[in-house]
């Protein structure tokens, strides 16, 4: 491919907005990114400006710290520690255990269980739900 102003030139890439090859002389560089001229350059940035907000509106590869705690895994771990903490209650301090103690235990596991998988889940895909 040849320079678009240049026709006996090589090119050495093409402008990314218009995609017209450049050559060593007439190429602009641009934040890693080459235009061909100034008018290139300013509509690409236009662009990538675009990009930007685009990317801040829906979230987009921004990497956040994981500052809010996934509300459903706090609230099936909270449910969990009760369910466990009430049968333990009633089977260790009162000294009565009764099946439903041992199935509201079991039930609390798995509130626990269902608890730490979400919670493993939000923090692998940053999803708080
Ligand atoms: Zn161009
Ligand atoms: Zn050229």
């Amino acid at each position: 491919m040849h320079c678009f102003n240049h026709q006996k030139r090589e090119a050495i890439g093409t402008c990314c907005r218009c995609n017209k090859g450049i050559c060593e002389d007439c190429y602009l560089m641009r934040k890693e990114q080459l235009t061909c001229s100034d008018l290139c350059t300013e509509k690409m940035e236009e662009i990538n400006q675009i990009h930007e907000c685009a990317k801040k509106i829906y979230d987009i590869g921004q990497k956040r710290p994981q500052t809010i705690l996934p509300l459903t895994a706090i609230l099936l771990l909270a449910l969990g520690a009760t369910f466990v903490g009430y049968a333990l209650y009633e089977c260790i301090v009162q000294s009565y255990c009764l099946a439903i103690d041992i199935w509201i235990a079991i039930l609390g596991v798995l509130f626990a269980l269902g608890g730490l998988m979400h919670w493993r889940r939000a923090k692998r895909t940053g999803i708080n739900w």
